[in-house]
Order: C-alpha cells, then sequence, then structure tokens
C-alpha cells in the first residue's frame, strides 16, 4: 500500500474554532472555552482550553502594545497600565488583603520557587507527601514531609502535631511555612484549608496554598481563608500558557534577594559589583520584560469568572463530576484513587485504573478511537499516586492493577456528552475489540 500522505495524515483543522456545548457549564459569553471539534478534552487539570475572554483580550491587545514599564510612547504606557491593571484585577480575584503582593510569574511552579527563594534564612517548611511535585521538590532540605493522611480530620491533626513538635525543638522562634494545596491534582479532593490555616496560626508559621486545580473549580478567598500565600496557573484558569501569580504577605518577598536578577528590578546599580539597589514590590521579583500579553488574558478570564455565577458553575460541575464518578463506579474493572477515606468535596478531577490494562495503553486507545484526551501515569505526585494505587488494590482486592493510572478532569465547556463518551469507551474496553 502507497504511504499515507501528509494530508490524509493530518487528523484534525489546525483553527481553533468554538465548542458548543450542550449541558453542564456556561455555553456562552466570555467563558465559552476554545476547541477542536471532535476532540473530547477530559484533560483540564494539566492545561485547561482557552477561555474566549482570554482570546479577546489578547486580539485587543495585539495591535497596540507597547514595552511594559520601559517607554515614554503612549503604546507602551498604555501597556503599562494594562499591566497594573491586571495585577489589580487578578488580585482582587484572589481576594488578597490590601497589603499583599501580586507577583507575575511563569506558572505554579515558578510561583512556589519564588517563595522557597523567599523564605526568611532558617525557615522550617512543613508539607504533606500528597503534594504535586512542585509543592514538593522547591522546599529547602530538612523540610518536613507529612506522610499522606486518610481525612481531612488527620490531616490538620497532623499539622498540629508537626508543629508543635517544631517549636518544642529545632524550629523554636524560627519562622515556618505550611505549604498544601487546595485541591489534589490526582483526586481532585480537597484540603480543609481554613483549618490548616487557623492551626498553623496557632503555632505562629505561616501557610501556603497551591491553588493550581483549587482556583479553576471554586471561588478562592485569600483573606477570608486567611491563607498567607497562594499560587496559580494560568494556564489551568482558561489564559494561555507562561503566566502565573504567586500572591501574599510582602514582607519575606520585599526582604527576599529578588529572584531574578536583571533589568525593572532594580532602583540603582553603581559602577562597583555589588552596588545594587533593589526595588520592594512585586517588581523586585519580576526582572526582564513581563508577560503582557499573559497577565491581560489571566486578569480577563478572573474578571469574567469574577463576573459569573460561579455557584452555579460549580454545581453543574458537581454534577457532571458525579455522574463520572458513578459511571466509572458501575465498571467491574475500573478502581477509583482516594486519599480520604470518607468522600470529601472535591473539584471536577478523577483518578482510576483498569485492572488488568495498562494505563499508557488505554489512555493511548481513547485518543486513536474515541477522540478523548487524557492523562495517564503518576500525575507529577509520585508519591502519592504510588501510595494511592497500593491503597486501591488492598480496597479493591485486586491484584491485577497496573503501576500507574488515568485521569480524566472536566471544567468549563465539559458535558454530559464527554462524560457518556469516556464511560462507553471504558465500557468497551471490556470486550475485545
Ligand atoms: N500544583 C498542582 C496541584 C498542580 O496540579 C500543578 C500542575 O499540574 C502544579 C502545581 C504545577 O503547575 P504548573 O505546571 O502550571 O507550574
Amino acid at each position: 500500500a502507497a504511504a499515507p500522505s501528509a494530508a490524509r495524515t493530518r487528523t484534525s483543522p489546525v483553527e481553533p474554532v468554538e465548542v458548543t456545548i450542550g449541558t453542564g457549564v456556561e455555553a456562552t459569553g466570555p467563558l465559552q472555552v476554545l476547541g477542536v471539534p471532535g476532540q473530547v478534552n477530559l484533560d483540564y487539570a494539566a492545561t485547561a482550553p482557552c477561555a474566549r475572554a482570554a482570546a479577546d483580550a489578547v486580539a485587543e491587545l495585539l495591535p497596540w502594545y507597547g514595552s511594559v514599564h520601559r517607554g515614554a510612547g503612549a503604546l507602551s504606557r498604555r501597556s503599562t497600565l494594562a499591566y497594573e491593571r491586571a495585577r489589580q484585577d487578578v488580585g482582587d480575584f484572589l481576594g488578597v488583603r490590601p497589603d499583599d503582593s501580586v507577583v507575575f510569574t511563569r506558572n505554579t511552579t515558578d510561583a512556589l520557587n519564588l517563595l522557597a527563594r523567599a523564605l526568611p534564612p532558617g525557615t522550617r517548611v512543613v508539607t504533606f507527601a500528597a503534594e504535586h511535585h512542585a509543592n514538593l521538590l522547591p522546599w529547602p532540605t530538612g523540610a518536613v514531609r507529612l506522610p499522606v493522611p486518610d481525612s481531612a480530620g488527620a490531616a490538620v491533626r497532623a499539622v498540629d502535631a508537626a508543629l508543635r513538635e517544631l517549636r518544642r525543638g529545632s524550629g523554636g522562634e524560627a519562622p515556618i511555612l505550611v505549604a498544601v494545596t487546595g485541591a489534589s491534582n490526582v483526586t481532585g479532593e480537597c484540603w480543609p484549608i481554613a483549618d490548616l490555616a487557623r492551626i498553623a496560626h496557632r503555632h505562629d508559621a505561616r501557610i501556603a496554598l497551591d491553588a493550581a486545580q483549587l482556583a479553576p473549580h471554586a471561588e478562592l478567598d485569600v483573606t477570608a481563608l486567611a491563607v498567607d500565600y497562594v499560587a496559580v496557573s494560568g494556564h489551568k484558569l482558561y489564559a494561555p500558557f507562561g503566566i502565573g501569580v504567586l500572591a501574599g504577605r510582602a514582607d519575606w518577598l520585599d526582604a527576599a534577594p529578588p529572584y531574578l536578577a536583571g533589568g525593572g528590578a532594580t532602583l540603582g546599580v553603581g559602577p562597583a559589583t555589588h552596588d545594587v539597589r533593589w526595588v520592594d514590590g512585586p517588581g523586585r521579583h519580576e526582572a526582564g520584560t513581563p508577560n503582557l500579553l499573559g497577565a491581560v488574558a489571566l486578569a480577563a478570564v478572573c474578571n469574567a469568572l469574577a463576573e459569573a455565577d460561579r455557584a452555579a458553575l460549580y454545581a453543574d460541575e458537581q454534577a457532571l463530576l458525579a455522574r463520572l464518578r458513578s459511571g466509572l463506579a458501575g465498571l467491574p474493572d475500573v478502581v477509583e484513587l482516594r486519599t480520604f477515606a470518607v468522600d470529601a468535596p472535591r473539584v471536577g478531577i478523577v483518578s482510576f485504573v483498569v485492572a488488568g490494562r495498562d494505563s499508557a495503553e488505554v489512555a493511548a486507545d481513547l485518543a486513536q478511537h474515541w477522540q478523548i484526551g487524557l492523562r495517564d501515569g503518576l500525575f507529577c505526585a509520585h508519591p502519592l499516586a504510588r501510595r494511592l494505587l497500593t491503597e486501591a488494590a488492598d480496597r479493591s482486592g485486586r491484584r491485577d492493577l497496573p503501576p500507574t493510572a488515568l485521569r480524566a478532569s472536566i471544567g468549563l465547556g465539559s458535558t454530559a456528552a464527554h462524560v457518556d463518551r469516556l464511560l462507553a469507551a471504558l465500557a468497551s474496553l471490556a470486550t475485545p475489540r
């Protein structure tokens, strides 16, 4: 047979077009998401599709942008205003305090690395083995990594005990940071953030929230939660890649050496190597020409979400999630991964395995035969995923579970039809082709 031509192997249109959705989350307006017809995207937890609000904001900006913070011309002045306005809008969306710093970063990983570099000397960090690698690996040597708890209450008790121990022992008067996720990228389970914040503050510690997965799904108010720092990624929040945020208490950030050294972060540079005066405020950690398009796109989505009926969006998502989970529970070979023994509030993320089937092969099959995109692997949370796979084997009594898992995640634009397609595809795996 002749080799397939390039034209014949091209499988999907390259132009992103609107996905019109049937049921579920908001169908029109600024929160409509872009997509490719025929492709069922169930991989929002990795990267969510772009919202109309972000695309429109970028399109509007393209003709007239100029250098941010670095020019006297009209385009430059307008761009600087747009950038600082975006900072304000994103901060408002996150519910920051008036004196908090809102630093634009590349993503959550970048934001948490920035925070790790800004810790006062001697800071002790407490985190859980349940974290995404972005909230596991940046912390200084000696960070306390608590075992994966089996309930929200156990998580709070573990942090309480760890902080008590630190204050009694080597931690003494040292600054302490508790770093936790808002919603797990593996299970979607929400962590008891307000309780953890209360415990942290009782021990005179601070708390940082990895909200990469929480912020796209649920309202988040840093002030109400009494969280000291929050990190988010634009590309999981319906904005493009390359923009993220670290927001929170300004004192540590202003006292720290700049995360990046370079133009924009300085007040003045003298002739001697170390003769540099750094600015306070977010610019201290934003050296180099900033990502104006990303910031403005992210702010546009934040504003659109702030204006939407988020309770209704959340309810729609929960309905789809329930449909997905009960469908999975009805499939004899499917075992869901869970951290907490009793059902906890969750965002639209579910991980599972198909007993007797290799997860990478299942994912490839779903992509090839069903046009379904989801994630397989250990989801950049190896300690957690491995632990949950062992727990799933114990709970189900199945000895034929694969060593990696599958993850389906939903959000704006997801529909019952998408969920049903996945369930039908998984059901068909039982029937040999
Ligand atoms: N934290 C959590 C909970 C995540 O799910 C992710 C990404 O999947 C990250 C942090 C890192 O996000 P990014 O890759 O955008 O830096």
